[in-house]
């Protein structure tokens, strides 16, 4: 996000004093990639930034940090750029939105190069190659192949051999030498994060739900890049944790939550406008899980081991390289976990990820959980605020 977004239009969380540090470091990310100095890499957003700091690089979520809206009454979504460069105006708002921001700061912008994961968000991969092209950028393309069960030993060792690879010619190019030493450092560092965020998680799992959605979502979209400072943002993250647990211990519920809301857990992409989550407990409900950044952190990466091996292998299981019926079944355990009342499942317009397989990915949830499914569709340039009648008589039909 730039400098000038103001949240005028969002509540957040004030008396989370931690968080407040939290948001000020995502609001920094953009101004700290200037100043680094080092190469900076824009990966899509479940890429997993050990990779990319383990190449001696900075990581950095384009998509959140470009493409989330300032909910400002001077939030004009800018597309044109984008469009212009030959992005189709199809495209997903998130793409459209952080491509027209990089293209529009020209040579200011201080990114390096561009790494995609081929096999999940092809429109991701379209967009990476034209801003990979306009600013004359190289791109690195690493594939991954669609989760088969009955494929693991041979996919794993295609995996392997692309972060090999990866490693090789990317570390070439930035003059690093790859050090499983290193890539070892950086995957305990990322698994304290990971931690940390899987802690926060359970803390929804209380009756008196101790997080809004908002400070939820941005706690946990932070698992994309760490914010380019892993060890800064550990420490905010432990102090947010243990805030959030007095709560608990207290039982105390989040300010905002009413007394006994519709506990609802939350699938599918990132609404680009944060008033979204605020939508939510004003209809009187909660949001006690989402499975949107959680392909990044739904376990910590093995340590020990053949390290690129057990890699490949965490990479394979990340939930997001699923097809759809195998995606729905594999978050069940985490669904139940936290004990929700109902599930809205969250579509993007021009996203084909979820929005093609909505209607098994419904059923699926409904057969296996018995509880109440909906779903919504982010447009590209309607209000968010639109949704709230649907989400309230939702919660409303939940009670
Ligand atoms: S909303 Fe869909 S198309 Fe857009 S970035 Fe996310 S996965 Fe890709």
């Amino acid at each position: 996000m730039t400098k000038s977004a103001q949240l005028t239009e969002v509540l957040l969380d004030r008396r989370l004093a931690s968080f407040n540090r939290l948001w000020q470091m995502f609001m920094e990310s953009e101004s700290r990639i200037q100043k680094s100095g080092g190469k900076v890499v824009a990966k899509w957003r479940l890429f997993p930034p050990e990779i990319i700091y383990a190449l001696g690089a900075t990581p950095y979520d384009l998509l959140l940090h470009e493409g989330m809206t300032k909910t400002t009454a001077r939030d004009a979504r800018t597309t044109a750029y984008a469009i212009e460069a030959g992005l189709s105006a199809d495209s997903c708002i998130w793409n459209l939105t952080a491509t027209s921001n990089t293209l529009s700061k020209g040579n200011l912008t201080p990114l390096n190069m561009f790494v995609a994961t081929a096999g999940q968000c092809d429109i991701s991969s379209k967009t990476w190659q034209l801003m990979s092209r306009n600013m004359h950028k190289p791109i690195y393309s690493m594939e991954i192949p669609i989760y088969d069960a009955a494929s693991e030993k041979r996919a794993i060792s295609f995996i392997k051999e692309e972060l090999t690879s990866l490693f090789e010619r990317v570390g070439r190019r930035f003059g690093h030498k790859y050090s499983e030493r290193t890539l070892r450092e950086e995957i305990k560092r990322g698994n304290e994060i990971r931690k940390l965020l899987l802690d926060l998680t359970g803390s929804l799992t209380h009756d008196h739900v101790p997080m809004t959605g908002l400070e939820y979502f941005l706690t946990h979209a932070t698992a994309g890049d760490y914010l380019q400072e892993p060890e800064a943002l550990t420490a905010i993250l432990t102090e947010i944790r243990n805030e959030v647990m007095k709560r608990t211990e207290q039982s105390k519920a989040a300010p905002g939550i009413t007394n006994d809301p519709v506990r609802l857990y939350y699938v599918g992409m990132a609404p680009q406008d944060l008033r979204f989550w605020n939508i939510i407990e004003d209809s009187g409900g909660a949001i006690v899980g989402c499975d949107t950044y959680l392909p990044l952190f739904y376990s910590p990466i093995p340590e020990n081991g053949s390290l690129l091996k057990e890699f490949a292998g965490w990479i394979w299981k990340m939930p997001h390289h699923m097809p759809s019926l195998d995606r729905a079944k594999s978050l069940i355990p985490y669904i139940k976990q936290q004990k929700p009342d109902a599930i809205i499942i969250g579509n993007v317009i021009g996203c084909r990820n979820l929005s093609s397989s909505d209607r098994i990915i419904k059923e699926t949830f409904r057969e296996e959980l018995g509880i109440p499914v909906t779903s919504i569709e982010f447009g590209s340039s309607e209000d968010v605020t639109l949704l709230e009648p649907h989400i309230k008589a939702f919660v409303e039909m939940c009670k």
